[in-house]
């Protein structure tokens, strides 16, 4: 199959042809027909994160059921499903504690490039290529662990699947879940990206009142609005924070959703949310970074500050609720699906992401 593979940070991604092998134990074979590229790809591939390689990024995805392995019993050939980038195993300490999103299973297969038992499906046995997340979707093919698989109706499109396989489900799941928005509530989004427009948007279903986008590229402040945001402030006109405390009575927001992955806007959100409120980090951060906030005001504040990956809560559940509210109207996802693309083109994709593109791109493999 053909695959976009990163074998050096300074060559970027480059097309092959890659082996990808018959799925084992309770393994699945997805043929993909689009996968959004996301931030966390870009940082990857840019080298922020200290991926090993070689590896095939893509973890946004949705496909076709093509060959199954043994013991699979959750999904058939033929059916369509969403991929999740977390798929958990439902039996160790922190699914049993219902937190599907700290599987260690999941956590030791995503560290070391492969899938359950650690090893990889793609590339040739003595030169394999690591997974990426147990997904691998810059690819026309991928094999999963069957729990990755969530079935979707025939009236999902393919690339309204994708983008729910992460962007929709980590903005909309980090309001609901981490956050925990209440109607009349002040939520700030720091980042009006793919995971950001995501947020505001659920921000505006879970009632909040006032609801401010912010961003570095003031461009984004038509989409933001149009996604839920009731205000926007553009980040490089400075005093962000206290712009925030001017429209919340001086106080700072209820909640602030940091989802641009940048320690200082982090720090940021920490200064724009009110004593009492909760900070939500979605972003991920470059490796060896670190969060610094004001430790002497810290115990006077009672802020939280909390991690949110992946929504924070059950991402197959999540995915299914997110569906049902597109199908019923209440999230209107087609206008976030940018450009349609083959996967050669991969590489102006990552670009477009960089240069601040305001919907997001699909690559359509097959
Ligand atoms: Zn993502
Ligand atoms: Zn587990």
């Amino acid at each position: 199959m053909k695959a976009a593979v990163l074998r050096r940070f300074e060559d970027g991604l480059k097309i092959e042809d890659v082996d990808v092998r018959v799925p084992k134990d309770r393994e699945v074979l997805v043929r993909v027909m689009a996968t959004g590229v996301c931030s966390s790809d870009l940082s990857t591939i840019r080298g922020k994160t200290n991926s090993a390689l070689p590896l095939i990024p893509g973890h946004e995805a949705a496909g076709l059921v093509e060959k199954i392995g043994s013991g699979v019993s959750k999904v058939r050939v033929g059916d369509r499903v969403v991929l999740s980038w977390a798929p958990n195993c439902g039996h160790c300490f922190y699914c049993q504690e219902s937190h599907p999103t700290l599987c260690d299973v999941y956590a030791g297969a995503a560290a070391t490039g492969g899938l359950w038992d650690r090893t990889s499906r793609l590339g040739p046995a003595d030169h394999p290529i690591n997974h990426y997340s147990c997904v691998s979707s810059f690819a026309e093919c991928v094999v999963v662990p069957e729990t990755g698989c969530i079935r979707i109706d025939e009236e999902i499109p393919y690339d309204i699947a994708a983008l729910v396989g992460c962007a929709v489900t980590t903005g909309f799941g980090a309001i609901v879940n981490d956050a925990a928005v209440r109607p009349g509530a002040s939520v700030a989004v720091i980042g009006v990206g793919g995971v950001g427009v995501n947020a505001l948007g659920a921000a505006r279903l879970a009632g909040a009142e006032k609801i401010i986008g912010l961003d570095a590229n003031a461009a984004k402040s038509s989409i933001a609005l149009e996604s839920g945001a009731t205000h926007f402030i553009d980040v490089a006109t400075g005093d962000a924070a206290e712009k925030v405390k001017a429209l919340t009575q001086g106080r700072g927001v209820d909640h602030a959703i940091e989802c641009t992955g940048r320690p200082t806007a982090m720090t940021m959100s920490y200064e724009m949310t009110r004593p009492g409120g909760t900070v939500v980090i979605v972003g991920i951060a470059p490796a060896g970074s670190a969060l610094a906030i004001p430790a002497i005001g810290f115990p006077g504040s009672k802020k939280r500050i909390i991690g949110s990956i992946y929504g924070g809560g059950v991402p197959e559940r999540d995915i299914q609720r997110v569906l049902s509210l597109y199908k019923s109207g209440r999230l209107p996802l087609a206008r976030q699906v940018g450009q349609i693309i083959p996967l050669y083109r991969i590489n102006e994709a990552l670009s477009w992401l960089e240069e601040g593109v305001l919907k997001r791109t699909i690559v359509a493999p097959n």
